[in-house]
């Protein structure tokens, strides 16, 4: 089969109201707050590395950590979602802002190309001391996708230039010989960024490093972690860090191609799995693409929530065992959603599946895009699928990882609606946009147009610059029935295969695509091994799962709703809420709480008529404070 891959999001036009929406938002609102806040939560000062430094603004835990370690991380992705925002609209104002942030890097890099602020500033003999904890790789992994952002963006180097210098001493101080660490990060994340500088520089020197980091983790005896802790321990450097021994919370706990079950911290897996699934395609590496396989469907059948969050546990920010996914304590924390969309979009261009670009749609619409407020400048960490009234926004956070994660992801979502081949265009996502494709010899202008998430009517216009016989491949996503697919009004008959119906035809200008995807509101049941749903259903829309919001159903906690089974769902647009939404409703039955005065009684509720009504779960929590469930008992 043609090989697939991904065009450049700056190529994509985003039209549609939905993502234009959004990404104004973040143009507008986001990319300035956050700069801001790196100011005012002490970030920005931190990379002036004054003698001595100033007091820690989050001092170490008991066990000697400190969120401080990886600031330059959340520095270097501000710069990359910076960067994604000014290849849509440049902004002298945020270019200036950028520039002062690369003015102070540059100072601060040692002249041997290490560049660690943290450690720099203010424990420059413990360099490279603890790959465990302490995020030197991640953060220079951070830093060196903004470098590439900002020079694909500006043409500027001087960033780059730094991190290529950077990397070069990486390169120096990791590997397999004898006078190097043989270590990798405990937090994965600079292998997507060496796969990116290899693809940037065509140089196969970074390619091989990031294959170096993969092959080498979880290798043992000894452990690469138990080798630098006793190295540690000698120098009285050593803290008692819940992560010692626990090797499963970094996946280091065998070599990558034999893991089989995905678990520990949430993040680090789909930071992981995204390398490897971009290693299996640049090397042709058969056992790394079973690897991905084999753990895409651990977490697709027994780990993933209906919202595409992953990670239950607070504890380890990750996974615990299978079906294991309550509602309220959720963690399902942004980045691992973000993450699983980087992870998915790599196993797309492994092999053109509609599962995979499924699980890219349902994590974009729900788990991520439910970390950012509607007004751009508040945020979710965890996302849980249930509150009791309590769950708020916030503006900041000491670990502010999600906050860039999620502008990043929206400044660049156009990269993931189309991917071409030599002799083929597919049609991955839909919401309205245009780009120029080149493909079976010719430059195709694709125009995608409809109202989608709202509505299935797609009207896609394909007009190449001369006649050519090529492959449009259309996603008709998996929970789609009843796809009705015309070329000129003519209707196309055919089964998709893998999730995706291909047309084969000598395409010319002016050719006109629709496509019509039924878009009832449907129940959706969870497997009863997820005893927390067990008798509960979530309604679902086309890509949207729906939650239902105290704001929309007055008169008390939601969880006192049931919804009967024989209860119509409504479907209801509101041009009122949101700039326009759908919502859906039903009959509902409620539970009166009014003649209750004890904890305990022998006699149920009372129950009365009600109506109940939900709304697209990554809206919820931008009216003020209520309670909400995604899991709704059934009557
Ligand atoms: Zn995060």
């Amino acid at each position: 089969m043609s090989q697939y891959l991904p065009i450049r999001f700056v190529d994509v036009r985003l039209e549609g109201d939905f993502w234009r929406e959004r990404l104004d938002t973040v143009l507008k609102r986001t990319i300035p707050s956050q700069h801001a806040k790196l100011g005012e939560y002490g970030l920005l000062e931190s990379l002036k590395l004054p003698q001595p430094p100033p007091p820690l603004r989050f001092p170490r835990h008991a066990n000697g950590f400190t969120v401080q370690v990886f600031w330059d991380s959340d520095i270097g992705k501000w710069i990359e979602a910076a960067s994604y925002a000014l290849s849509h609209r440049r902004d002298a104002e945020i270019e200036a802002k950028i520039e002062a942030v690369i003015d102070d890097f540059e100072r601060a890099q040692a002249p041997d190309g290490y560049l660690n602020c943290w450690y720099l500033g203010r424990e420059p003999e413990k360099r490279w001391s603890n790959l465990r904890d302490n995020h030197e790789l991640y953060n220079a992994g951070h830093m060196l996708e903004g470098a590439i952002a900002y020079y694909e963006t500006t043409g500027r180097r001087r960033w780059l230039d730094v991190m290529e210098r950077y990397v070069e001493h990486i390169r120096k101080t990791l590997g397999p010989g004898p006078d190097q660490k043989h270590g990798y990060c405990g937090h994965q994340e600079i292998e997507i960024a060496l796969i990116k500088l290899y693809r940037l520089t065509g140089e196969k020197k970074h390619l091989d490093l990031a294959t170096y980091f993969i092959n080498e983790r979880g290798k043992q005896p000894p452990h690469f972690f138990d080798v630098e802790r006793e190295e540690r321990e000698k120098k009285g450097w050593e803290f008692q860090r819940y992560t010692q021994g626990n090797y499963e919370y970094s996946q280091s706990h065998l070599p990558v191609r034999e893991q089989t079950k995905v678990v520990g911290h949430a993040v680090r897996a789909m930071y992981m799995y995204t390398a490897m699934a971009d290693l299996a395609a640049e090397l042709g590496d058969a056992g790394l693409r079973q690897a991905c396989e084999t753990l895409w469907d651990d977490v697709m059948e027994t780990k993933m929530y209906v919202t595409a969050g992953l990670g239950p546990s607070a504890h380890n920010e990750g996974f615990t065992y299978d079906y294991d996914l309550p509602n309220q304590t959720a963690y399902a924390e942004t980045c691992a959603s973000v993450a699983l969309i980087f992870w998915a979009q790599r196993m797309l261009h492994l092999d053109l599946n509609g599962k995979y670009a499924d699980t890219l749609e349902l994590a974009l619409f729900n788990g991520a895009l439910s970390g950012l407020s509607r007004d751009g400048e508040h945020y979710f960490y965890a996302n849980p699928l249930e509150s009791n009234g309590s769950a708020e926004r916030w503006a900041w956070h000491t670990c502010p990882c999600c906050t860039m994660n999620v502008s990043r992801l929206v400044a660049s979502v156009g990269g993931y609606f189309v991917s071409r081949a030599d002799d083929g265009i597919a049609v991955n996502l839909y919401g309205g946009i245009s780009t120029t494709i080149e493909t079976a010899g010719t430059r195709v202008a694709l125009r995608e147009t409809s109202n989608y998430p709202w509505s299935g009517d797609i009207r896609i216009a394909i007009d190449p610059e001369t006649d050519a016989r090529f492959d449009l491949k259309l996603r008709i996503p998996g929970w789609c029935r009843g796809a009705k697919v015309a070329v000129n009004g003519q209707a196309v008959t055919g089964t998709p295969v893998n999730g995706y119906l291909t047309i084969n035809r000598v395409w010319q200008k002016g050719d006109v695509v629709t496509l019509d995807l039924p878009m009832p509101a449907e129940r959706i049941y969870a497997h009863p091994g997820v005893i927390m749903d067990v008798g509960r259903v979530t309604l679902k829309r086309g890509p949207l799962v729906y939650c239902v919001e105290e704001v929309d159903n007055p008169g008390g906690r939601v969880q006192r709703l049931r919804l009967p089974r024989s209860s119509q769902i409504r479907i209801t647009p509101r041009d009122d809420l949101f700039d326009g939404i759908v919502t859906l409703s039903a009959d509902a039955v409620a539970i009166d709480e009014s003649d209750w005065s004890t904890l305990y009684r022998t006699t149920p509720s009372r129950e009365g008529k009600g109506t109940l009504t939900a709304l697209p779960y990554y809206l919820w929590a931008n009216r003020g404070q209520g309670s909400m469930v995604v899991w709704i008992p059934e009557a």
